[in-house]
């Protein structure tokens, strides 16, 4: 029976999992060799030969990858900036990009201080308004990226009018589901010829492992120039980050689904407090990407952002109140973080500046709501914030 008839869980469990054939492990080893040896003919009979080019725990996690997220192929990197920078790189400086403006910045960087110096033009457009990526797209398009939903605005983008309007140009619709996951929102079916993720966030799901996946609907052209760029580039993972991202993989479908389902409780506890001047999560009927959001996603995601009535010296004390979400960047986590989304991203930003920015982990989520409520004042709020000593998650200062 072919792999891909079976329910994502169980793919998440099984794919590119094989007993070991020397020693009969379960779970499979991590090969740190960096050189395989060559038969008598000087070939390399095990079809590895050099890390860089390919390893068995690189090939079995984009084998996972790939079945996942339902394409044919997959390119793992070192980051999800440099699966990125691959897919720019494969592109060449007489074609032209169509961006949504709401991408992750660390994108629109990527373009704007390196690959505009390589003369690889790039038009940024409100991608939640069909009609303005439309009127972006020339004859030399080649690309069309969007991020549905974004990060950290949470805006939403139709996918099947963006698919619609790339194909029209004979462009390449790629769609970054790093908040999505193949597990809430499937942009192959909605027709994304490309689907990229950090894999640093949900994937991984555990903040301790960096990466990056670009996953092909076809194994075109322009995707062999993407695996070009990956092993001669060579921003490629490490095989113990491979196997790491492996393991998170199993208890993806767990994670995102209870993730999702917390941060609809929090968004919906947040819209009703009278310090919130906006929440932004596209579970929300008043988000003005629901009725896209429910078309096209099982689930709405881990992350949302809100917006403070008081402005901006509010949202920024507002981490150091928190106890149980930790204050620090990134998203995806098991571990709830609280972040200044502005002054995480710096000059440039388009996060308002009374912006809070919400990774939900699993926590319980009246715990989470607990928390924000005593951070946001409704109950009076306690200072130092509490450790959690010999591991023990303190209730109130008291205890300490
Ligand atoms: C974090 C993030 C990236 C960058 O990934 P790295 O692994 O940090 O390089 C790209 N896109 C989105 C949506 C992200 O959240």
């Amino acid at each position: 029976m072919s792999q891909d008839a079976h329910h994502i869980e169980t793919l998440a469990v099984h794919a590119g999992r094989t007993p070991d054939p020397t020693t009969g492990a379960v779970m499979p080893p991590i090969h740190l060799a960096t050189n395989y040896e060559r038969d008598a003919t000087g070939a390399c009979p095990r079809g590895f030969e050099y890390t860089r080019e390919g390893n068995p725990n690189r090939r079995a996690l984009e084998t996972s990858l790939a079945l996942l997220e339902g394409g044919a192929a997959a390119a793992c990197f070192a980051s999800g900036n440099a699966a990125a920078a691959a897919v720019f790189q494969a592109l060449t400086p007489a074609q032209h990009v169509v961006i949504a403006q709401d991408t992750y910045y660390g994108t629109a960087v990527l373009l704007k201080d390196i690959f505009a110096d390589w003369s690889l033009e790039a038009t940024f457009v409100d991608a939640t308004q069909p009609e303005a990526i439309a009127a972006a797209m020339r004859t030399n398009t080649a690309l069309v990226w969007v991020e549905t939903p974004s990060n950290p605005l949470l805006s939403v983008v139709d996918l099947p009018r963006a698919a619609e309007i790339a194909h029209a140009q004979q462009a390449h619709l790629l769609v970054e589901n790093t908040l999505g996951t193949p597990i809430l929102q499937r942009p192959f079916d909605f027709g994304a010829d490309l689907v990229v993720h950090s894999t640093t966030k949900f994937l991984g799901g555990h903040s301790d492992l960096l990466g990056g996946v670009v996953i092909t609907k076809r194994q075109d052209a322009f995707f062999e120039r993407i695996r070009r760029v990956q092993v001669v580039g060579g921003a490629v993972p490490s095989p113990f980050d491979c196997w790491l991202l492996q393991r998170s993989l199993k208890t993806l479908p767990c994670r995102v689904r209870t993730q999702s389902e917390t941060a609809l409780k929090v968004a919906r506890f947040l819209a009703t407090h009278k310090r919130v001047e906006r929440v932004l999560y596209p579970g929300l009927p008043e988000h003005p990407g629901y009725l896209t959001a429910k078309r096209q996603m099982s689930g709405f995601g881990g992350v949302l952002s809100f917006t403070l009535k008081e402005g901006d010296a509010a949202a920024k004390a507002l981490p150091a109140r928190t106890r149980i979400f930790t204050h620090a960047t990134s998203i995806g986590g098991v571990e709830s973080l609280i972040e200044h989304r502005a002054s995480a991203e710096g000059p440039g930003t388009r996060a308002p500046q009374n912006l809070v920015r919400l990774s939900i982990g699993l926590e319980h989520p009246d715990d989470l709501i607990a928390d924000l409520a005593q951070a946001l004042g409704d109950v009076p709020h306690a200072e130092p914030k509490p450790v959690f000593p010999g591991g023990r998650l303190l209730r109130s200062p008291k205890e300490l």
